[in-house]
């Protein structure tokens, strides 16, 4: 890439290849941002991906970026990894002085004294933050259709979802709107709309990033990890934001393992047969055995396996993460920060009438669902009941991983779906989730890549799963397909999106 392949390409190289291009100074960190924010202008009105743009600070931050760039050019200290880098950050990421709403009522107007941990090392690598990402309220969705401010279309189809709940960082990264954005996943809310969107998104190994300063959903479950263009976009990020930080005593130094380079020679892949059924979308299952042959060309070895306990997924999500979303919620009472309802005659209506008021449908739902769970007479039957099973499904995974590196799935069971198609039935939409809360239960990672179009142009992506810190392995077979399939560098045409948008 040179300059004279103009400012639209900035926007679609990967977050690397950009880095590359500021530090030999082939362009400047306030050009790439313009090019960004003229982006966003012209296309994020269709698209929705962003809930707040910081078009004056980003470029001031940018100048600064291009200071350290220059210094470093004349033999001053030199830059880190991504200076001048412009990102996108997800909604539920603290970020001091800059609004941080969850796409919840209940937070409008919240500015955090404080960065989250993610947001410090992304900052620390020199990224230029651009702005906040709309996502479904608190993270509780599937499809973005629960964000309070206005839904996320999809950039490859705009009467598509983006998947959810991170949405907006998805559809960001698909669209050109950033280098690269930071989601949260807790029960595959980087994954699914990673697929939807046609990027690669990680949910890391539980612990092996802080989430010091993430809006908490689910603290068992919850962890931040990268959107990205490419696979090693996303090493590159998840290698900053990784390893210990005393304000998450959940947070833990990443153990050394194998390098990604080493490509998938010998690699053993499990195919669980579980998610080949006849309710899987033919095409999607005709990627995954497709992949399992570019594996195989590249010496790993792919067998079907049996997955034991995926019938207890699903359940013991729902009931394990509205539990905990149930108590990390009270916080929000109208007290300290937050809505607070206009009028109230005694505390307990000031409380009552603020969440009321405050919370969407999806949240309410899963507050009641968590008490109800949790209550007096219905703990066991329960809460404890899904704390079991949520046992049994971690020693299914360690079974399973005893015989695998690696297991290649579906994850969705289908492309994205029509905008409004499922947002009236909550089961419906709970079960988009079945391929990825497995892991999120078991704390290990998994990793969605793109893979193929559908007969609609959509994208399919799949899902790599690992032992706990394998992230490497799940890199290395992540980086075979990515090589095989030849979605790289594929774009979605935003001019059509805005079109179709306007027929909808
Ligand atoms: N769709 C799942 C839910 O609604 C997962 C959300 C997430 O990972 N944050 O709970």
């Amino acid at each position: 890439m040179n300059r004279s392949e103009g400012p639209e390409d900035l926007c679609r190289i990967d977050a690397l290849a950009l880095a590359g291009l500021l530090k030999l100074r082939e362009v400047s960190s306030v050009e790439a941002t313009r090019a960004f924010l003229d982006r966003i202008a012209r296309y994020d009105g269709t698209v929705g991906a962003f809930l707040h743009v910081r078009t004056e600070d980003a470029l001031k931050d940018a100048e600064s970026a291009q200071r350290t760039l220059d210094a470093a050019a004349s033999g001053g200290p030199e830059a880190p990894a991504f200076c001048g880098v412009p990102v996108a950050l997800k909604d539920n990421l603290s970020t001091k002085g800059i609004p941080t709403t969850c796409a919840s009522k209940m937070l409008e107007g919240y500015l955090p004294p404080y960065d989250a941990t993610a947001v410090e090392r992304v900052k620390a690598s020199g990224a230029v933050v651009l702005g906040k990402l709309n996502m479904d309220e608190f993270a509780m969705g599937s499809s973005n259709e629960n964000s309070s401010v206005k839904p996320v279309r999809n950039p490859w189809d705009a009467t598509r979802v983006p998947g959810g709940s991170s949405g907006g960082s998805a559809a960001a990264a698909a669209a050109g709107f950033a280098a690269f954005t930071l989601g949260s996943d807790t029960g595959g809310s980087i994954r699914l709309p990673a697929a939807f969107c046609g990027v690669v998104g990680l949910k890391p190994t539980y612990g092996s990033v802080s989430r010091y300063g993430l809006v908490a959903f689910a603290s068992s479950l919850d962890q931040i990890g990268p959107l990205t263009r490419s696979v090693a976009d996303a090493e590159s990020v998840f290698g900053l934001l990784a390893g210990r930080d005393p304000h998450d005593a959940t947070s833990v130094d990443r153990p050394a393992t194998a390098s990604a380079t080493r490509g998938v020679k010998g690699l053993r892949v499990g195919i669980p047969r579980e998610f080949l059924t006849d309710a899987v979308q033919p095409e999607v299952r005709d990627t995954v055995r497709r992949a399992a042959a570019w594996l195989s060309a590249e010496g790993a070895t792919c067998v079907e396996c049996a997955l034991p306990a995926v019938d207890y997924w699903i359940p013991a999500y729902y009931v394990v993460s509205s539990a905990e979303a149930s108590s990390n919620l009270a916080r929000f009472d109208g007290v300290r920060y937050g809505h607070r309802a206009g009028t109230y005659d005694s505390i307990a209506s000031m409380y009552s009438r603020s969440r009321s008021e405050g919370f969407g449908a999806e949240v309410k739902r899963r507050i009641l669902l968590g008490t109800f769970v949790l209550s007096a007479g219905y703990h066991d039957a329960y809460y404890g009941s899904a704390q079991k099973a949520r046992a049994h499904i971690r020693a299914g995974f360690e079974g399973v991983f005893r015989d695998h590196d690696v297991l290649l799935s579906p994850v969705a069971p289908q492309t994205a779906f029509r905008l409004g198609e499922k947002s009236g039935d909550p089961l419906q939409m709970y079960l988009q989730d079945i391929c990825t809360v497995g892991a999120s239960l078991a704390g290990i990672p998994a990793l969605s890549v793109p893979a193929g179009f559908d007969g609609e142009g959509l994208p399919i992506g799949l899902q790599l799963t690992g032992p706990a810190f394998s992230e490497n392995v799940l890199f290395a077979a992540a980086g075979c397909i990515e090589r095989s399939a030849g979605c790289l560098g594929r774009f979605p045409d935003l001019d059509r999106a805005v079109a179709s948008a306007k027929g909808a």
